[in-house]
């Protein structure tokens, strides 16, 4: 919180991010595994312990489960109506 990291450039960039920003603590500390064999998501923010589990396509990028997870966890903050 406040702290700058130092900066930093880097050119190469191979991998994807690992990890996202968490909707609960505000950290970029979420994990995505992606468990395209048995169709499946995890995701775990190892800040807060705030975790989820959901079937996915094939197809599903962590990108994309993040959005599902993110969806999710704001769908059961709502205040139903
Ligand atoms: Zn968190």
């Amino acid at each position: 919180m406040g702290r700058k990291r130092q900066k930093e450039v880097k050119i190469i960039r191979k991998r994807l991010p690992s990890h996202y920003l968490c909707p609960n603590c505000g950290k970029n500390t979420v994990g995505i595994i992606l468990h395209k064999d048995e169709g499946f998501a995890r995701i775990i923010c190892s800040a807060c312990a705030l975790k989820d589990q959901f079937p996915v396509k094939e197809s599903t990028d962590p990108v994309d489960a993040y959005c599902i997870f993110v969806d999710q966890y704001y769908g059961v903050e709502e205040p139903v109506t």
